[in-house]
């Protein structure tokens, strides 16, 4: 696709920038919630270092507006350092400028430079205000490597012009590979039946993703407080739930299209409503239809949905799931997130891929993280993928 990967890079004793994404929980004691991103990341800083070169490591971690202690990669130096013990991992505490430059100058083969967060100068995220920012980093490497999947719907320094430094030089990383691979073959080549499960807040957020899904999946489950717009949207009152107005419209839209297309749209059929907004709030299941009365608002999907949804996922070839089907977050209103982990995870024959931080939160909860074939480590990347079919980090790099 006119990309190169870092397997075509000539990496002998050649300086690396390799753009990773190290945003990661980070409490307020330095203590990492979850490294999933720096294990990630892995792959393409071993195979660099076993090939002979030297990986000099970009990320940003939170939105810092500027310096900002609290957001250092600091611990995440530590942690590398713990996952790879046999190798020095050195910290720098600015992105460019003289100690980036001298340590930069100074590596030796098997030693790993981890930069100071990207974001702690503004021109990362408005390259437009520096352009001399990115050239500035590309002062440090002789190749660039982008591995930062999470990040790179971003066009930012160091995602997009610092590429351009980098002609015939800059490549895809091990981890971008196998997310672009998956979300690639999802959308272009699937294996039929493909279904996907879209839940989550909004449709406003998503409806770019639904309309690409629309025709493409062989059958499309909407849940969360999402699926409440389209309810509306067919005449089902909803009661107090949280519906979008404004997208009545561009929900028939989707559904327009998956009746010209014969393929199914499966709404919630009940839903666990409550009175208000929280854990502890009185609960009622209501049929739809005839729908949600005044006074209670959508919660979760119900005990009909859920065994409907889990026995017509069984036949799957390929499953995609972003987004919790209910306010996961109450303990009282997961059981469909979580059965819906489950029943993804279950599909053994087919290939499941799961974005979005709520969702691999449900499958870290049900304990099925590990069936899934491919749990994608950029949630709005991912989708943005599915939308666009591209990103503006991947297409830096052709
Ligand atoms: P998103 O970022 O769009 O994937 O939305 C995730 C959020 O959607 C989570 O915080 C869920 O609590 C929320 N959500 C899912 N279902 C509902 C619902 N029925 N009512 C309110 N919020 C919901």
């Amino acid at each position: 696709m006119g990309i190169i990967s870092v397997k075509d890079l000539d990496l002998q004793g050649k300086r690396v920038l390799v753009r990773t994404d190290y945003n990661v929980p980070i409490d307020k004691n330095g203590r990492i919630g979850d490294d999933t991103r720096i294990v990630a990341s892995l792959p393409t800083i071993t195979y660099i270092l076993e090939h002979g070169g030297m990986p000099i490591l970009i990320s940003h971690l939170g939105r810092p507006e500027g310096k900002s202690e609290a957001l250092t990669l600091r611990p995440v130096a530590d942690r590398l350092a713990a996952l790879l013990p046999k190798n020095r991992v050195i910290f720098v505490s600015d992105v460019c400028g003289k100690e980036a430059e001298e340590r930069a100058a100074m590596m030796q083969p098997g030693e790993i430079l981890l930069l100071e967060n990207v974001r702690f100068h503004l021109a990362e995220e408005h390259p437009e205000r520096d352009p001399t920012f990115a050239e500035a980093i590309a002062q440090l490497g002789d190749l660039y490597v982008n591995d930062a999947f999470g990040t790179a719907h971003r066009a930012h320094s160091s995602t997009v012009h610092l590429a351009h430094y980098f002609p015939g030089k800059a490549a895809m990383g091990l981890l971008m590979e196998q997310e672009v691979r998956f979300l690639e073959q999802a959308m272009k080549q699937p294996k039929r039946p493909f279904y996907a499960i879209i839940g989550g807040a909004k449709v406003s957020t998503k409806i770019g993703v639904l309309t690409s899904l629309a025709r493409t999946v062989d059958a499309l489950f909407l849940g969360g407080c999402m699926a409440y717009t389209f309810l509306k949207a067919k005449g089902i009152s909803m009661g107090s739930s949280r519906v979008e107005e404004n997208m009545l419209k561009k929900a028939e839209e989707v559904m327009r299209i998956c009746s010209e297309r014969a393929i199914p749209l499966f709404l919630p059929k009940d839903i666990v409503s409550a009175t208000r907004f929280a854990d502890d709030a009185a609960q009622r299941i209501c049929d739809i239809p005839p729908g949600i009365p005044d006074g209670y608002e959508g919660m979760d999907i119900g005990p009909n949905t859920i065994q409907e949804w889990t026995s017509s996922l069984q036949g799957a070839e390929m499953i995609l799931w972003n987004g919790p089907v209910g306010v996961f977050e109450f303990p009282n209103f997961s059981t469909g997130t979580n059965a819906i982990a489950h029943a993804v995870a279950d599909c053994s024959r087919a290939v499941t891929i799961v974005g979005g931080g709520d969702s691999i939160a449900a499958l870290k909860a049900a304990r099925v993280y590990d069936a899934i074939t491919h749990v994608s480590t950029g949630g709005g990347a991912s989708l943005e993928y599915i939308e666009f079919g591209t990103l503006p980090g991947i297409e830096a790099l052709r």
